[in-house]
């Protein structure tokens, strides 16, 4: 496998604000990678120098070997970018639009449609409605298909679930998993830490700067956390419970539940004994397994605090 985008040091700062800090990642040929952080990590700031939209501080980027500064004319044919907002135009309709985006490569929405073709059959039904009449989901199915117009290579595709219903976001991802038998290098950044494990290798990424990098699995095996699922009718007095024990490291809500991360000293009984004492009765405490939030929770506690 060969390196086809590398990333290598790359600062960006608008004024005072630092928005990637010395960023390192590379990805190979035919990888999902993710780019995961929650708003205002840095992710856009980073496609948007990939896209050559945009000139590092210091650092360079690198794809298929040509520099995102000075071969921007040769790379923007060799890439397909979908940015985080709206970019298609909303008069047009859908048509309108793949003919409008084709044209701008020299291709023709014909050339490359096979690869369209299972994203597209979904949006044939409407051919004629404008984009921006079309529901969110619908919205960025059309601007992949337009982002794949002229088959490039790599693909950049910054929060392409966010604002999504859940069905949609589900349907997005099966999508690029099926892009991936064309040996397309996808590159995709989400605030959703469950998306991560739609991905071969992410990195997380908050405040400019990145946490880690591996495959999904490995960095939750790492998670060497002491960790618990912990419920109760009033879950509002349960979490203030637990944070005013010394032995809780950190607790917070997840999901229906709370996690809780515990010291060696916490025990499951002795925690709930404490919580009788203070009133909070009916509450239940058990072990949880990690995921990738944990990890980013853990990762980032320092800065929290
Ligand atoms: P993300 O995509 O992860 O939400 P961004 O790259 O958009 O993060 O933003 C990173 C940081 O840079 C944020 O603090 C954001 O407010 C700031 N920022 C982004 N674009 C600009 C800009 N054009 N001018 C000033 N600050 C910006």
């Amino acid at each position: 496998m060969s390196v086809v985008v590398d990333i290598k040091d790359v600062s960006k700062t608008y004024g005072s604000i630092r928005a990637l800090d010395k960023v390192n990642i590379s990805v190979e040929e035919g990888e999902m990678f993710g780019l995961i952080g929650p708003d205002g990590a840095g992710k856009s700031t980073l496609y948007r120098l990939l896209a050559t939209l945009l000139v590092p501080d210091s650092g360079s980027l690198t794809m298929l070997g040509l520099d995102t500064v000075k071969d921007y004319r040769k790379l923007r044919s060799l890439i397909g970018y979908m940015p985080e907002r709206f970019s298609l135009y909303p008069d047009l309709s859908i048509s309108e639009n793949l003919n409008f985006f084709a044209s701008l490569f020299g291709v023709s929405t014909k050339d490359n449609y096979d690869l369209i073709a299972p994203i597209f059959s979904q949006l044939s039904r409407f051919p004629n409605r404008p984009a921006g009449k079309l529901s969110g989901g619908m919205k960025q199915k059309l601007a992949l298909s337009c982002a794949l117009i002229h088959r490039p290579p790599i693909l950049l595709l910054d929060e392409p679930t966010t604002g999504v219903d859940a069905v949609s976001r589900s349907e997005f991802w099966d999508m690029l998993a099926s892009l991936r038998k064309h040996g397309i290098t996808i590159l995709v950044s989400t605030s959703y830490m469950d998306e991560a494990t739609r991905c071969d290798r992410i990195a997380m990424i908050d405040h400019g700067k990145i946490l880690c990098t591996d495959t999904p699995e490995r960095l939750v095996a790492g998670l060497d956390e002491n960790l618990y699922n912990a419920v109760a009718p009033d879950m509002f007095r349960l979490l203030a419970g637990l944070r005013s024990m010394p032995e809780v490291i950190d607790c917070y809500t997840f999901g229906a539940t709370l996690h809780v991360v515990g010291t060696n000293d916490f025990h499951s009984e002795e925690a709930l004994a404490k919580l009788a004492g203070q009133g909070i009765d009916g509450a239940d405490i058990y072990p949880a397994k990690g995921v990738i939030e944990d990890l980013f929770i853990k990762l980032t506690r320092n800065d929290q605090r």
